[in-house]
């Protein structure tokens, strides 16, 4: 299984904007972090605590349909359509952002998903 660290994810949390202040600054739960991959990320502004899912290859084992439309998603950089999932947020009932780093040019971007509706 390959997790990003939490630092790293921490660093990428800041592309994100929190559901209830609007505020980029989240820190990880180091206590909600285990090997599952299911943690949790808090505002450090308003304390709003929102899931983030690390472990990415057992996500798409189970959600097939997110590889198709992440094929959809071009790098908004280089417009090349390969890239690597590296985790992903859920920040409120209909707002998920997937994190993802083109793997051609190595620009790290956003995609958020209005499509979770099947979970
Ligand atoms: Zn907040
Ligand atoms: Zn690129």
């Amino acid at each position: 299984m390959t997790m990003m660290a939490v630092k790293d994810i921490e660093a990428r949390l800041t592309q994100a904007k929190c559901a209830i202040c609007k505020k980029s600054r989240f820190g990880i739960d180091s206590r909600s972090v285990k090997e599952d991959g299911d943690w949790k990320a808090i505002c450090i502004d308003c304390h709003y605590t929102f899931p983030v899912y690390a472990d990415m290859e057992f996500y798409l084992q189970t959600q097939p349909d997110v590889k198709y439309r992440l094929r959809d998603i071009a790098c908004p950089n280089c417009m090349k359509r390969d890239h690597s999932l590296n985790f992903r947020i859920v920040m409120s009932v209909r707002e998920s952002i997937y994190f993802l780093t083109c793997n051609s040019c190595q620009h790290q971007f956003t995609e958020q998903s209005s499509l979770e509706s099947f979970e």
